[in-house]
């Protein structure tokens, strides 16, 4: 028996090419996931958006601030047509940033979880400004809630809109996988192996405006001077007492519990570590060694004080070092953890510098590592 043939008839209906705006949503997708850094991904989809939809400006914008404190609008990404992508720094300084209750519709579109558009009555500047401003929420389940917002001259149609959301679906599932993929499981901060980069953000040089190659001017600045941050490390006392005298799952509360008071403790722009067992890691940015020092003071004594779940009194011993440009992770880490080695042979629930001890005497030469390319 013959199978059967069929020539492909002219009238047979076929796959039809997506149309140009398919077309254009599925290469931003590409892009759009094809970025491995947390913090430009949100510069990616303004960049993407405002290509899809030729709107004047996108925004992404974020809430941030402490658990318990009051929350301020950070631009974490803004396109804007025939200009350079841009964000807010994420160490800006929290006052500077507009308080969320300045913004009803951002604030209107997260709590409906919904796309909300307002349009202003014309006028040259709110002409060239774009007169509709449409805010759609970003509703990833992981990390700090935020929308975006465009700016247009026409208003937004449901048809133009649709590839939006949908891109705003891939988004969302993404950046709750790359979130994920970066966080320690128990205390839901961020894991060891996101600090390498991170650190080395760090310890880059700032690039002067226009610089040459992005070098700092003077060479000698090059290499060994300060960049601003702070490194702690952060060590439980006497924590295999805990587990042997409690059991493990009250120990792991206690590392629950233990990043709590960190996340209380420390600033937006602080980037806060569980390098593994009952040992964290902060990266500080901003201030003297005094702020340093007062800043991890004001934390051990917070744990000191805290009424631990059956355990009671918890203690932590910590030590850190001011970062220096070129830096490597491993040297600077090692430096924060000869000061946390002392803390411990002073006694335990104590914060020790590794600066100050150099200058005390205590602790030969200062940066033994620094410079080296130190593989592992
Ligand atoms: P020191 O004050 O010198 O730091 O004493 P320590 O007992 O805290 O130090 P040591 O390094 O000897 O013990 C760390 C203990 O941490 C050993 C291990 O039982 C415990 N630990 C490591 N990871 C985990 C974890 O994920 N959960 C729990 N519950 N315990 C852990
Ligand atoms: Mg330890
Ligand atoms: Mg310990």
């Amino acid at each position: 028996m013959n199978a059967p043939s069929r020539a492909p008839s002219t009238e047979s209906p076929t796959l039809s090419a997506p149309g140009p705006l398919a077309d254009d949503a599925i290469s931003q997708l590409a892009s759009l996931t094809a970025q491995r850094d947390r913090e430009l991904l949100d510069v990616s989809l303004a960049q993407g958006v405002l290509e899809l939809l030729g709107a004047v400006s996108v925004g992404v914008y974020r809430l941030v601030g402490a658990e318990t404190d009051a929350k301020h609008w950070l631009c974490s990404g803004l396109a804007r047509r025939g200009q350079l992508t841009v964000s807010d720094p994420v160490w800006a300084d929290m006052d500077a940033l507009p308080a969320q209750e300045r913004f009803p519709l951002r604030l209107e579109a997260l709590e409906i979880r919904a796309a909300v558009q307002s349009v202003l009555p014309a006028s040259p500047t709110v002409l060239k400004e774009g007169r509709y401003t449409c805010v759609m929420p970003l509703l990833a389940e992981i990390g700090m809630p935020g929308v975006l917002e465009v700016r247009s001259e026409l208003a937004l149609t449901p048809e133009s809109l649709r590839p939006i959301q949908t891109l705003l679906r891939v988004f969302a599932n993404f950046q709750s996988l790359l979130e994920s993929s970066q966080r320690d499981a128990l205390t839901g901060l961020l894991n060891r192996q996101t600090f390498d980069t991170t650190f080395l953000k760090a310890s880059m040089p700032v690039v002067p405006a226009g610089g040459p190659g992005g070098l700092p001017a003077d060479p000698e600045r090059r290499q060994g001077a300060a960049t601003g941050y702070w490194l702690g490390v952060i060590d439980i006392d006497h924590f295999k007492r805990v587990n042997d005298g409690y059991g493990h799952l009250i120990g792991d509360e206690v590392l629950v519990l233990v990043a709590r008071i960190m996340r209380q403790t420390f600033r937006h722009s602080d980037r806060l570590y569980r390098f593994g067992g009952e040992e964290f890691v902060v990266l500080l940015r901003g201030g003297t060694e005094a702020d340093a020092l007062g800043a991890f003071e004001r934390f051990r004594l917070l744990v000191e004080g805290y009424a631990f779940p059956q355990v009671g009194r918890v203690t932590v011993s910590v030590g850190f070092t001011e970062v220096q440009l070129q830096d490597t992770p491993n040297a600077a880490f090692s430096r924060a953890d000869q000061a946390v080695y002392q803390a411990k042979h002073q006694g335990r629930n104590r914060v020790v510098g590794f600066e100050a001890l150099v200058r005390a005497g205590l602790i030969g030469n200062g940066h033994p590592h620094v410079g080296d390319v130190e593989l592992f």
